[in-house]
């Protein structure tokens, strides 16, 4: 099913020729900002140097640590009085960005999490309980609008009180709910406790932060759903940007209003479709707060197979941000990595901490990691086994020596939000 058809099938040159004429628009639009107006001179470009799409190259990226600098409102390219709402990044990597939106900007982010609503095969029947924080966070208010969009009956339940959550999803037959994949796990666990049917749900979003296949399986198994990924961020308006389709093999970017690159994190250099990168996103028909060339510092490549479902070309799930990748003792791993691994072994659970140190100059990693409730109460005797088992495990998929600690069920943090399982304490002065 398709929200805009005639966009989301739009041919390659049709395709092409507006992502130029709206391009155009944007490095035109984004003078009115100070911080652009001199990147443009440094570099020696002008508005009118970009005459086809790949004359994008000519112009500097814009990095998050720019769009710091230029808290609060330094970015925002249009008066004041036209922007009708804020919002702020989650802060993730250091100090929130603030984006702004104008009435046009909201509209066209409903527009996109319709158009994702509807792909995956909600529609107006549907109860959509929207379990993720109504603040700042992009999540709450973008999901809310676009699935109003669709005419679903949108539940804003935010997050917290777990067990009310899980009352509603029985009491209001919710058959869609969306939430981060570490909130999703948090539920199952209280579900299971509370011995709730969740009969209704069928469709399950996850999204906001990185989620391994492994992770999916369970979510799909424990919560009865079938799992789509979401990715978005809030200098793409928000969550939506790029979304799942019932293939499950990567994600729609939705090509109209975002150009995406994919570039080498070192070097800069542009790579091939089908290379992994870091991708770059220039926004086509932001208004408040247009954008050029932005290092989102995802990691993730652009899948060269057309889709059976027609849509435009994808986005391999994202595997992590270049920022958290984890260097140990040389090798490169991202901590979804370790949770697809951990996910593999059934005598684990489900939640996990990663410590990294430095010791003796050597880098060191601690995995603590929750056993389920069964092998707990269980054969307690084979603990050591059981240790050496996950060790083993991770030596063998990440080819890194690792010390396991098994930890009581319910002994770890759980998370609401965006998940933080990785401590690294190699900076640290002790
Ligand atoms: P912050 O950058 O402070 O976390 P945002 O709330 O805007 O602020 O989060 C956007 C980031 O969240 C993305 O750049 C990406 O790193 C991560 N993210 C969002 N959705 C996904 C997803 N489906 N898979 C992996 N990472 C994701
Ligand atoms: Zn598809």
């Amino acid at each position: 099913m398709f929200w805009n058809k005639e966009m989301e099938t739009i041919s390659q040159t049709d395709l092409e020729a507006l992502q130029l004429s709206r391009l155009k628009w944007t490095v035109n639009h984004v003078q009115n900002v100070e911080f652009y107006q001199k990147k443009f001179r440094d570099a020696g470009v002008t508005p009118a140097d970009i005459q086809h799409l790949d004359d994008i190259e000519k112009i500097p990226f814009t990095t998050k640590k720019e769009l710091r600098d230029g808290y609060p409102f330094g970015n925002i390219a249009v008066p004041m009085k036209q922007v009708v709402r804020i919002h702020t990044t989650s802060g993730t990597t250091g100090k929130p960005t603030v984006v702004g939106y104008t009435r046009q900007d909201l509209d066209n982010w409903s527009e996109l999490i319709a158009r994702n609503l509807t792909m995956i095969g909600l529609t107006d029947e549907d109860v959509f309980q929207n379990a993720v924080n109504y603040g700042l966070f992009t999540g709450g208010l973008g999901f809310h609008y676009g699935g109003e969009k669709i005419g679903a009956t949108v539940i804003p339940s935010a997050t917290g009180n777990t067990r009310r959550q899980i009352e509603m999803i029985d009491d209001f037959g919710v058959t869609a709910i969306h939430c981060t994949p570490s909130y999703g796990m948090h539920l199952a666990e209280v579900a299971e406790e509370m011995g709730a049917s969740l009969d209704s749900l069928r469709i399950g979003i996850f999204g906001a932060e990185p989620w391994s296949e492994n992770l999916r399986k369970e979510l799909e198994t424990r919560l009865g759903v079938e799992a789509f990924d979401s990715y978005g961020m809030s200098e793409m308006y928000g969550p939506g940007a790029a979304f799942e389709c019932p293939e499950h093999d990567g994600l729609h970017l939705w090509h109209d209003f975002y150009f995406a690159e994919i570039i080498d994190p070192e070097t800069g250099e542009r790579l091939p479709d089908g290379e992994k990168g870091e991708l770059v996103i220039t926004p086509l028909v932001k208004e408040a707060m247009p954008l050029v060339r932005y290092r989102t510092g995802d990691i993730t490549r652009i899948i060269p197979d057309a889709c059976p479902c027609r849509r435009g070309k994808r986005l391999a799930r994202i595997s992590g941000r270049a920022d958290d990748m984890l260097v140990i003792r040389g090798i490169n791993v991202f901590p979804s990595q370790i949770e697809h691994t951990l996910f593999s072994i059934p005598e684990v659970g489900d939640q996990f901490m990663v410590y990294v140190d430095r010791i003796n100059h050597l880098d060191e990693m601690t995995i603590e990691v929750e056993m389920n409730r069964e092998s707990f109460s269980g054969e307690l005797a084979d603990l050591a086994g059981l240790q050496r088992k996950v060790a083993g495990a991770i030596k063998e998929s990440l080819n890194l020596r690792t010390t396991v600690r098994l930890v009581e069920p319910g002994s770890l943090p759980r998370f609401e939000g965006k998940a933080r399982h990785v401590v690294d304490r190699r900076g640290e002065i002790w």
